[in-house]
């Protein structure tokens, strides 16, 4: 595994030092306060971490798009409250990111204090790395810690440039999840299964493209399996399918032949002549009997039973995309039955299993598996990048 330094790196006692850490604290915002406070908690072990160890830190973050500009509806200092209730800590919010503003701040706050620097997105450096404006930034810090994987495949001044300057280490929610990464994908142990659903294949392309010559199974679900089918030749009906992409479909397919990776589209489906839940029309088919007003919305029992069956002869899974439109009961079905036997397999010790993407995460807290799954990401950009393959720049620049 590419090594990189974490807080274990670091000596035990930090009083004295000064921490700059990237978080994300991109937060869903309803009526003023945050709806959902996940991504602090994943932050908040680093924070306290640091904080018991005597550093002072000033956490960095972007909030929303503001395109190098202030706009008061986009500042940090909106979570502020968010983040102290979840630390169960105060901080101080500091109107800027570099400069004497942050320094004034610096002699204010004792040891084991947080401040919160405002939007670092304010700031057209941030998305162009400006080495000077990442100078700026490093000045007010003796180190610099990141722990926002889901901002790591940008190269932002808060992401990469500031390792050009600073001592840089993974924070605990970034080491978690490169170790987890790495035990799907990077080294895993085989065979390695991939579930791969979604709308479209379009939006998946490069992932497909990766899997097949990393995975030995290839589970293809939702409306990317209408789209293979149709390429086969499959009467897919009213189906969500991408009908122009059957040469690609094809080529992949013929890819994974070559690179030894089974591919599996389901051979009975679930379909209906209207989307709405439970509707009159619905029924199971074989892939074949798809009549011409119907649409596959998920994939159905007997294709589960035998993926489920595939699953147990695994030992690593990959999972990004829902088999079916969940959203609509029954049509959860086929995705609940196979997330709860990944679990349940998890569980036992003999698969490792790591999920990602937000529908999907969406997906599996529904089916209540969440936590049974070795690793869940919730770094949406960030974990498709991975899946195809790419290096992300915030994680070579921890690893360099
Ligand atoms: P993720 O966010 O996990 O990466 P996607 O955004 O690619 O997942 O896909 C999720 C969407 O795909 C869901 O809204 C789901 O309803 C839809 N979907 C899955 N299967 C079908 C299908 N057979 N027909 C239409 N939509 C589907
Ligand atoms: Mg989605």
């Amino acid at each position: 595994m590419p090594s990189f330094k974490t807080l274990d790196d670091l000596p035990a006692d930090l009083t004295g030092q000064t921490a700059l850490v990237r978080v994300d604290l991109n937060l869903p915002m309803h009526e003023g306060r945050a709806s959902d406070v996940t991504r602090v908690e994943a932050v908040k072990p680093t924070i306290l971490e640091l904080a018991d160890r005597g550093a002072k830190l000033l956490l960095l973050a972007h909030f929303g798009r503001p395109k190098g500009q202030r706009h008061s509806t986009m500042s940090t200092s909106l979570v502020q409250g968010d983040v102290e209730r979840v630390l169960d800590r105060e901080i101080m919010f500091v109107s800027e990111v570099g400069g004497p503003v942050v320094e004034q701040s610096l002699g204010i706050l004792r040891p084991g204090d947080i401040g919160l620097l405002d939007n670092v997105r304010f700031w057209p450096g941030e998305e162009a790395n400006d080495p000077e404006f990442a100078r700026a930034i490093a000045a007010n810090g003796d180190f610099y810690v990141n722990d926002a994987f889901s901002a790591a495949h940008r190269a932002h001044a808060s992401t990469e440039g500031l390792t050009h300057f600073l001592p840089s280490y993974a924070g605990r929610a970034m080491e978690a999840e490169l170790k987890a990464l790495e035990a799907a994908l990077g080294n895993p142990e085989r065979p390695v299964a991939a579930v791969v659903g979604g709308a479209k294949v379009s939006t998946k392309l490069d992932v497909l493209q990766h899997l097949v010559k990393q995975v030995q199974h290839l589970i293809i679900g939702g409306g990317m399996a209408n789209t293979f089918l149709a390429a086969r030749g499959v009467d897919v009906g009213k189906s969500l399918a991408e009908h122009d992409l059957a040469a690609t479909a094809n080529r992949i397919m013929d890819e994974a032949e070559h690179a030894g990776c089974t591919v599996h589209l389901p051979y009975d489906v679930v379909v209906a002549k209207e989307f709405a839940a439970n509707p009159a029309s619905l029924r199971t088919a074989n892939v074949h009997e798809v009549a011409a007003d119907e649409m596959i919305l998920d994939i159905g029992p007997r294709a589960v039973e035998a993926l489920g069956d595939v699953l147990k002869t695994c030992r690593t899974l990959v999972w990004n995309g829902p088999l079916g439109a969940f959203e609509t009961p029954p049509f959860d079905a086929a995705t609940v039955a196979l997330a709860r036997t990944a679990a349940a397999l998890t569980q036992e010790g003999s698969l490792t299993s790591v999920a990602g993407g937000g529908d999907t995460v969406a997906a599996l807290a529904h089916a209540g598996v969440a936590r049974d799954f070795t690793y869940v990401s919730t770094a949406g950009g960030a974990f498709l990048e991975w899946m195809e393959g790419r290096e992300l720049p915030g994680v070579a620049a921890l690893t360099r």
